[in-house]
């Protein structure tokens, strides 16, 4: 469906980022891979995409903090692939405390990773989505884009300012061909949701699983994880001709959190 199609999905050494990338390319989309970690594990997963998938896949180091460095990205994947078709924004990171001992630094990072970062991106790449007709952005917000938790200050308004920016980038590119969509998960487990589940654990003495269980029944109505290859699965659709005039929406696959 995607083949000839080119995705940048950001934050895609791990995680959610990585399943959609996957995704992407199991559905014939060239992939620029974005997102921290070891040189040569990236480069297997990147080697691994284009094997596995029969793909073309890059990798750009860039900085989701750091405007010039998405802007540069985003050019360099027009002009390694030609176009820049689906864009997802998905780079985030996380840090909880109370917003009187929130220190400044954690929330000037988290709005420039989780929120400010789709705004640069977006930017650079919608003027060739319109030029070409045709465009899909899919910025990864949360259920924390819906709705608050405590210590969490910095995170929720992040999320919840991506929902803003998903509807008004939504409403300007209507009639381009360009659609713009949130995708709102609850609990999913990743690297950056198990070192919450380990910081439980630690500090309550209970064994991870009970830490495990004892997160999601907090939140979730449904005691499982969603899966990253579930969050990929709905960034393809989002990304298909079915889903053309869904646009400014925001998806919860959350077990039910934002339901109660
Ligand atoms: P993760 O920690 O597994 O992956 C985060 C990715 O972002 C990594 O590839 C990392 O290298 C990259 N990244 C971090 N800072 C970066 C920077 N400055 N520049 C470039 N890349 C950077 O996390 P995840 O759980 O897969 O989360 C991905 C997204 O999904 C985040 O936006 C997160 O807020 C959102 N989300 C996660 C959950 C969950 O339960 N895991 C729930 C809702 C929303």
């Amino acid at each position: 469906m995607l083949k000839g199609k080119t995705a940048l999905v950001t934050g895609s050494t791990s995680g959610i980022g990585l399943a959609t990338a996957r995704a992407l390319a199991a559905d014939g989309a060239n992939i620029m891979l974005n997102g921290f970690g070891d040189k040569a594990e990236i480069e297997k997963l990147r080697a691994g995409l284009e094997k596995e998938f029969g793909i073309k896949a890059k990798y750009s180091p860039a900085d989701m903090s750091k405007p010039g460095e998405i802007a540069d990205m985003v050019a360099a994947t027009e002009k390694e692939f030609g176009s820049l078709d689906v864009l997802v924004n998905n780079a985030g990171i996380q840090f909880v405390a109370n917003i009187e001992d929130f220190p400044v630094d954690k929330w000037d990072a988290i709005i420039a990773i989780n929120l400010s970062s789709s705004f640069h991106s977006i930017r650079a790449a919608i003027p060739g989505m319109k030029k070409r007709k045709w465009g899909r952005i899919i910025n990864i917000a949360s259920a924390h884009g819906l709705v608050a938790s405590a210590q969490k200050v910095a995170y929720v308004a992040a999320k919840h300012g991506i929902v803003g920016l998903t509807k008004v980038v939504a409403v300007e590119a209507a009639n381009d061909g360009v659609t713009c969509n949130a995708i709102c998960p609850g609990w999913v487990l990743t690297p950056l949701v198990q070192k919450q589940i380990d910081a439980r654990a630690q500090a309550s003495g209970q064994s991870p699983r009970e830490a495990e269980i004892a997160l999601l029944s907090e939140k979730q109505p449904m005691h499982q994880f969603t899966k990253p290859e579930n969050i990929g699965a709905l960034a393809v659709f989002l990304s298909s001709d079915a889903a053309a005039s869904i646009t400014g929406s925001a998806y919860s696959i959350d077990g039910g959190w934002v339901a109660q």
